[in-house]
């Protein structure tokens, strides 16, 4: 048993009528070989999630933020046929897993997993962070409960007997990620490593040490010279590939420059945005800001 190659996955695609079933204003594209992808809407901040496809089985990998987006991403689930095995967590932040719960509604039979340095820290934040977000939400805009997955002692998964190893935990938009490769398909799943067309989530790297140890993330994954590159979050329509790597690099530089060059919450915030009226994400600026200058 094999994962599936591109064209058997559009012709069961196809065949499944995949492609209409999502909502206006999400994307989907099934432009690597063996997955699915789904990019969340802006209230989902555009965050991906990828849905390998074995021969029957399914692994799914981040679990989304909204009820909307996690809602579309499992209908997109259902119409691969797959059974879900594994929903894996890839790190600590909001937008990965306040849509577990309803994948798992969907999914009863879905095993949440993360790395076991990722669980430790989303054991102890997962709780407030849901209360918070949830609580000063409209009805419904989030899952009504909360999911801490388990603790994964291995450094892979394996779907069909093939291999998906989890990478890291290394340093991105915060410290503990765990991206993941699947030799079989030559395919990396960067999670908050990098990520394209967007402002980057620059509340938790404050520091030219953390900004250093980012770039080194991203110059660890380069050199695997995966085939294909699915990155943590991405405008609607923006293509991955190798463009993720020097697309973050750059916004870590206008970070560093817009940092060096400004002293006051109104100039830092103006600089990030000039020129920046093409990137996706916008919302992250203002966290970032405050990072810097707290209200
Ligand atoms: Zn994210």
């Amino acid at each position: 048993m094999e994962i599936l190659n591109r064209r058997t996955v559009l012709k069961a695609a196809a065949a499944t009528g995949v492609m209409s079933l999502l909502a206006p204003g999400l994307t989907h594209a099934a432009e690597t070989a063996g997955t699915e992808l789904f990019t969340a809407d802006e209230a989902g901040l555009l965050v991906d999630s990828t849905v390998i496809l074995g021969e029957t089985e399914a692994v799914v990998i981040d679990a989304q933020f909204t009820t909307e987006n996690a809602t579309a991403l499992a209908d997109l689930i259902a119409a691969t046929g797959r059974s879900v095995q594994t929903i894996l967590i890839t790190h600590y932040h909001p937008d990965h897993i306040l849509g577990l719960p309803i994948l798992l509604d969907r999914f009863p039979g879905a095993r949440a997993v993360a790395h076991k340095d990722v669980q430790g820290q989303l054991a102890q934040t997962v709780e407030p962070i849901w209360q918070r977000i949830a609580g000063g939400a409209p009805a419904g805009m989030f899952a009504d409960r909360f999911v801490i997955p388990e603790a994964l002692e291995d450094d892979h998964l394996l779907l069909d007997g093939n291999r998906i190893d989890v990478l890291g935990p290394m340093h991105g938009d915060t410290d503990l990620i765990t991206p993941l490769y699947i030799a079989a398909l030559d395919t990396l799943i960067t999670s908050d490593v990098a990520y394209i067309d967007t402002h980057l989530w620059m509340e938790e790297n404050t520091t030219a040490e953390r900004i250093a140890l980012w770039r080194s993330s991203i110059d660890t994954l380069e050199a695997l010279g995966a085939k294909t590159i699915i990155p943590g979050h991405r405008k609607a329509g923006s293509v991955g590939g190798t463009a993720v790597f020097d697309a973050s690099r750059a916004y870590l530089t206008r970070w560093e420059k817009a940092l060096a060059e400004t002293t006051s919450a109104e100039s830092l915030k103006a600089a990030l945005l000039d020129g920046a009226q093409d990137l996706g994400f916008a919302s992250a600026v203002d966290r970032s800001v405050a990072a810097i200058y707290p209200k």
